[in-house]
């Protein structure tokens, strides 16, 4: 059994922020990320008990990366470094793992995930470990996985091929469930991948198809949930038989989540709004529900029903949660007081999915 582990980064004030004369409200201590209430504190100023006025959550990391001159600034290389290399790790030794960015919009999910979409793509795989290197090498085949990447949007509950190929272009993707692999997308289009370079040059590309969407149709890209899947696959002799280990990495950088919050749309705003929160809302009450049975001690497990399938995300990411998989969260947060309340509903989400228990097991197939 291992705990997802959560990790939650708080981000420079943004200019629209600094225009707003915005207050930073975050305090980073050690594991520690603390959120001040500033009405609280107006109070407390003017004598009143200031007990409640701080609230602080301890996380597997928490990261600042307020301020590039403070000794406690933490830069897009270490978190890479703290949780990439995690992952290709996992990766190598046969695990499934996932790593999720959570936060409102602007908070910093694909900065995190991606790195800065023009200068460092996909550093979130610590390009630093040059692991990807060994592919290329067939003389250590055992050691050397053959890579497919994978990337796809889940966009009003319908899913979408961010590398589409002349068939899945312009294409609604149906999900179906695989008796022994588990719930996929049908037909979504693979990418033979033998480098980082060409894995940045294909999250590139389909952000770039990710954002084209958004122009027309106000802020898709804010609004839908990106997957980029590397499947590793590594062929060996297991006593003297072909055998062979597939391993998946999702990285997820999940709708704005103050989608799930949502409750002024009107129209179709309020379909679409009323889908985005289905996956993001699921998304919660798996997490819940997960938390709850890992705090019984697995006791309470027939009374809790987990709705994996309530939602396209929370049904193809079944294993990410609470299954075969090494699973990451990262909670993004905006230090300003205008964020406040955004910034303590995703304080709160990150702590409860820290509760979840997964069972990560190494894949194997002797069948080939
Ligand atoms: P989200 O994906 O959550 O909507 P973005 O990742 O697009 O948010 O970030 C919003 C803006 O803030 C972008 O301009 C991005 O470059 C900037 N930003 C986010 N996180 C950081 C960070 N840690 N350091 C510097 N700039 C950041
Ligand atoms: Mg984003």
């Amino acid at each position: 059994m291992a705990s997802v582990r959560v990790a939650v980064r708080v981000r420079p004030l943004s200019q629209r922020e600094k225009d707003l004369s915005a207050k930073v409200i975050i305090q980073v201590d050690g594991h520690k990320t603390s959120v001040l209430n500033m009405k609280d504190n107006f109070h407390c100023m003017s004598g009143e008990s200031c007990g409640e006025s701080v609230k602080s959550f301890p996380y597997d990391f928490s990261y600042d990366s307020m301020d590039s001159t403070s000794p406690s600034f933490v830069t897009q290389e270490k978190i890479f470094t703290d949780l990439g290399t995690d992952v290709l790790q996992a990766a190598f030794e046969g695990y499934n793992a996932c790593v999720f960015a959570y936060g409102q919009t602007g908070s910093g999910k694909s900065y995190t995930m991606m790195g800065n979409p023009v200068d460092d793509p996909i550093k979130i795989l610590g390009r630093r470990t040059g692991r990807l290197q060994c592919v290329n090498e067939a003389s250590i085949l055992a050691a050397c996985p053959f890579l497919w990447a994978f990337y796809f949007e889940i966009y009003n509950e319908r899913v979408r091929d961010l590398l589409p190929s002349t068939e899945t272009q312009g294409c609604e993707l149906r999900v179906r469930e695989h008796p022994k692999d588990g719930p996929y997308v049908e037909a979504l289009s693979r990418h033979h991948v033998q480098s980082y370079t060409e894995v940045g040059q294909l999250m590139q590309e389909g952000n770039r198809r990710r954002a084209t969407a958004s122009t027309g149709m106000n802020h898709v890209s804010s609004r839908s949930h990106a997957i980029f899947t590397i499947h590793f696959i590594k062929a060996m002799f297991d006593a003297d038989l072909p055998s062979e280990t597939v391993s998946k990495v999702h990285l997820v950088d999940l709708a704005g989540s103050e989608r799930a919050n949502a409750t002024q749309a009107t129209g179709i705003r309020l379909k679409e709004g009323a889908n985005i929160n289905k996956s993001l809302v699921t998304l919660g009450i798996v997490i819940s529900a997960l938390a709850d049975l890992s705090v019984g001690g697995g006791l309470k497990k027939k009374q809790n029903f987990v709705p994996y399938r309530d939602s396209v995300l929370t049904w193809l990411l079944k294993d990410s949660l609470g299954g075969n998989s090494k699973t990451i969260m990262i909670a993004t947060i905006s230090p300003a007081d205008v964020n406040y309340s955004e910034t303590l509903n995703t304080l709160r989400y990150a702590s409860r999915a820290k509760n979840i228990l997964n069972k990560p097991t190494v894949n194997e197939d002797s069948s080939v």
